[in-house]
């Protein structure tokens, strides 16, 4: 079976009264992410996953924050083309995981609601896909939150 792996990396900085989003789910939190989008984290980490796995150019080569048609946009715009170009190129998902590292908001009691959104965005299943909340343990001494995101995806019907 042909399989690709992809991994993702992404961090934002809190910003004070702007709406925080991850996995395209709006949190109910204070602070949102500073950056030129929506600045979720998981979607941008997951977008780049997935180019990552099918050889395609990064999120900040496509949607560069230089580019005023980016700015304040939904982070599922971006997923959206990444998974386009996936599909044209003949892969679908198999799953993905992730890791979101943050000490607030507590990503628990969001879990099952940010998967159901993922699982509408990608098609995947709720069991195939996961989210895992850290705290940050010295990992970054700003305020924000960062994402870690591997997918693995597969050419279907081939031998
Ligand atoms: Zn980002």
């Amino acid at each position: 079976m042909h399989t690709r792996i992809g991994l993702g990396f992404d961090s934002h900085e809190f910003e004070e009264g702007k709406p925080l989003f991850l996995g395209g789910v709006r949190i109910d939190f204070p602070k949102g992410l500073k950056g030129h989008s929506d600045g979720d984290v998981l979607l941008h980490a997951l977008t780049d996953a997935i180019l990552g796995a099918i050889g395609e150019p990064d999120i900040g080569e496509l949607f560069s924050d230089k580019d005023e048609r980016w700015k304040g946009v939904s982070s599922e715009l971006f997923l959206k083309e990444a998974i386009k170009r996936m599909k044209g190129k003949g892969y679908e998902l198999i799953n993905l995981d992730s890791v979101l590292i943050a000490n607030e908001p507590k990503i628990a009691p969001y879990k099952e609601t940010i998967k159901e959104k993922l699982s509408k965005l990608t098609g995947l299943p709720v069991e195939r896909i996961s989210i895992k909340g850290k705290r940050r343990e010295g990992f970054c001494q700003v305020e924000g939150i960062a994402c870690i995101c591997t997918v693995l995806l597969r050419v279907p019907y081939e031998g």
